[in-house]
């Protein structure tokens, strides 16, 4: 299995070379060459099997000779063993034909944990291996860079730097990030919203020496690593609810389009997905998209919502890949076209993409009727990013079984909450002592020369 950049000029990679780089040479990201299938018996065979089973049969045509099956399922148990939940994303119903994935049981209790804890034993396996040492560098809205302290603190050959928008994060988010004690963990808060922490990120990536020089690694969602790992319960959700041999649609709440991508991936692979539907706040740059065909930015304006606050979406270039017809150029022209604020996609590519996609977005009094009603009407209590998303879906709802992705839990955004549903929302008991720990954090300028410095200086 090899890998390709969406701009068409970076080297071609094996998975785990794809997996260390993140960002290719070219700007772009790394995409399979070909997207494995699985036939529909393989498909009817997960029923009934165990998440981590599910999880090697999915992602074992995509790594290559990277690592032996045995070694790959004892990463794959070693990952979710720490989960509070035996069925790892287990379903819950909210009404006739619509179901909540809850993807919240995690380490940090947002469904990034299902991609980090992965991608941090998949690190550590292939670096001990080699024997190498790599700085990770990461930008975060809140829940990535908790994810990504959680998989990678105290391991011997990574240190890893989380640069988040200071002031912009949740309470629990940010003690999340600044609590853990390793010393190879440092959480630096920028003066900047998430997408200057992302902009220094990608430009640290492009300062070719620098990323020679402390040997830089990438988790954020733009790693294929990342995709890969949560193309996994794309499955044994639909699997549960009667595919393959029944269709399943599935409603996204969306940032940077990682999430949704890999439905995108699990619909390629064979899984039958009906609609695979883009969920936004306020900040909809995608939804504007799918409705125009522009991709402009705006500015971005805080919500409660602040894991999908951003102003371009970072993986929708692997989408625009495909509807380019794998064209580097064209994509690498457009994403030109983009440093000027925006571009038009051509007639063929946004066709491809609206055939592909639905959307809809939630404004915050929306986000917060939704936490309300299906508050008072199932007794779930949703987080706000969740309810975007159970807000658009509802709209959405038809014959085919409609699963919303639940992004976090709502005790990662207590405020929110309870000021939208009147209840206060516990941390689990395993995380109850978050708010007594001593918190230890960087405060640093928007300024790429600024953060290389503290970067230079601690590893
Ligand atoms: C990251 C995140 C999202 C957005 O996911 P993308 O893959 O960036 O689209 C939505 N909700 C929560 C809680 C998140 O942490």
């Amino acid at each position: 299995m090899r890998y390709i950049s969406t701009r068409g000029t970076a080297p071609v990679l094996t998975f785990e070379e794809a997996m260390l780089t993140g960002l290719a040479r070219d700007g772009g990201l790394y995409v399979p060459e070909e997207v494995p299938t699985l036939t529909k018996a393989q498909i009817a065979g997960m029923a009934g099997k165990s998440y981590e089973d599910v999880a090697f049969e999915v992602m074992r045509p995509f790594i290559g000779e990277t690592f032996s099956d045995t070694q790959f399922r004892e990463l794959i148990a070693k990952a979710y063993a720490g989960f509070g939940h035996a069925a790892r994303a287990p379903l819950v119903q909210l009404a006739p034909n619509h179901f909540l994935l809850e993807l919240f049981h995690g380490p940090t209790l947002a469904f990034k944990d299902f991609a980090m804890q992965l991608i941090g034993q998949m690190f550590q396996a292939a670096l001990s291996r080699s024997g190498d040492r790599v700085t990770i560098v990461g930008a975060t809205s809140g829940d990535t860079g908790s994810a990504a302290i959680e998989a990678f603190k105290g391991l011997s050959n990574v240190d890893v730097f989380i640069l988040f928008p200071h002031g912009r994060v949740s309470e629990v988010q940010r003690r999340q990030m600044t609590t853990p004690s390793e010393s190879n963990v440092h959480a630096l808060a920028v003066d900047g919203d998430f997408d200057d922490c992302q902009a220094a990120v990608k430009d640290m990536f492009n300062d070719f020496a620098f990323r020679e020089e402390v040997k830089l690694a990438g988790v954020n969602s733009i790693n294929w690593g990342r995709v890969l790992a949560q193309v996994v319960y794309y499955f044994t959700s639909a699997v549960s609810l009667g595919a393959p041999h029944r269709e399943v649609s599935f409603t996204v709440p969306t940032g940077n389009f990682g999430d949704i991508f890999a439905g995108y991936i699990a619909k390629k692979m064979g899984l039958p997905i009906a609609d695979l539907v883009v969920a936004t706040n306020r900040n909809d740059i995608l939804h504007r998209t799918l409705e125009t065909g522009a991709y402009t930015k705006e500015g971005v304006t805080p919500t409660i919502s602040p894991s999908m606050d951003i102003q371009v979406s970072s993986n929708f270039e692997r989408a625009l890949f495909d509807a380019y017809g794998r064209d580097g150029a064209a994509v690498a022209g457009q994403m030109d076209d983009l440093k000027q604020g925006g571009f038009q996609i051509s007639q063929g590519a946004y066709q491809m993409l609206k055939d592909t996609f639905k959307s809809g977005r939630a404004s915050e009094e929306e986000t917060q009727a939704a936490i309300k009603s299906y508050r008072a009407n199932t007794g779930e209590l949703l987080c706000p990013h969740t309810a975007v998303g159970v807000h658009v879906a509802d709209a959405h709802l038809g014959a085919t079984p409609m699963v919303t992705l639940a992004t976090a839990h709502p005790a990662k955004f207590p405020d929110a909450v309870k000021e939208a549903s009147g209840v206060a929302a516990p941390l689990p008991p395993r995380m109850a002592d978050l708010y007594d720990r001593p918190e230890r954090v960087t405060r640093v300028a928007n300024d790429l020369a600024a953060l290389q410095a503290v970067i230079r200086e601690r590893i």
